[in-house]
């Protein structure tokens, strides 16, 4: 796992290295953000209830998180809102987590013989950070070499925005786009980098509303300076 290198530019520039995100030493979690699994833990049990029957249960727990806050959900503004939040927590924001929703990746033969890298950069995406159910966003600049087989370009998208919806870490999110890269074009030579904002780090806590982080992973040729330079050097290009 030599290969798998995240570069960690987090609040002003501070520089962290992991060899493996695996091995990462988790001294704290929460307010650093670092997190050591790259699956998204997952109950065994956790598609035994239906979508309809989550959002139910979904809908009652946050009504009371709303009165226990001394929310009157009589009011008509908010007595529709848990029902909303629910429906939206399952259908929309965190519907990445139930397998059904992955997008089917059709593979075509690379019939041009195009064998140098393909760049998507620029894909927007919206995540919640899984340890204060706040947004982080920016955008995802996916690249890979093709082994023989291309994608379908709104592939790329589709599978960035899959991951996206859950509630998710950068680091990992980062991780599971480039490990399903790899298992979808049969190649390791994959480049993924993230730059997002988190709003738990600009509209509290800290409340820096500048920083930014950046993530990335560097899979196969993607390692070899001349071809991550490439890589490097498109993102920076004009639109
Ligand atoms: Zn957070």
């Amino acid at each position: 796992m030599k290969q798998q290198e995240i570069m960690l530019n987090t609040l002003h520039n501070k520089e962290i290295r992991m060899n493996d995100l695996d091995e990462l030493e988790v001294d704290e979690l929460g307010n650093d953000h670092v997190s050591s699994a790259t699956e998204t833990p997952m109950r065994e049990s956790a598609f035994i209830l239906s979508d309809e029957q989550k959002i139910k249960k979904i809908e009652g727990y946050f009504r009371e998180i709303m009165e226990t806050l001394g929310l009157n959900l009589n009011d008509d503004s908010l007595s529709g809102t848990p029902h909303r939040v629910a429906k939206m927590y399952v259908k929309e924001i965190f519907n990445g987590l139930n397998p059904v929703n992955k997008p089917s990746v059709k593979l075509f033969d690379n019939k041009y013989q195009y064998n140098q890298m393909l760049v998507e950069k620029d894909i927007t995406f919206y995540s919640n950070c899984e340890h204060h159910f706040v947004p982080f966003f920016g955008k995802a600049h996916v690249a890979y070499i093709s082994s023989g087989k291309v994608i379908g370009l709104s592939k790329l998208n589709r599978i960035v925005n899959y991951y996206a919806k859950r509630p998710q870490v950068q680091e990992r999110l980062t991780m599971q786009i480039a490990k399903e890269l790899k298992n979808a074009l049969n190649t390791e030579d994959i480049a993924v980098v993230i730059e997002a904002s988190h709003l738990c780090v600009s509209s509290r806590g800290i409340k820096d509303d500048s920083s930014s982080t950046i993530t990335s992973f560097y899979g196969g040729k993607f390692n070899e300076e001349q071809i991550k330079t490439e890589f490097l050097n498109y993102l920076i290009l004009k639109k």
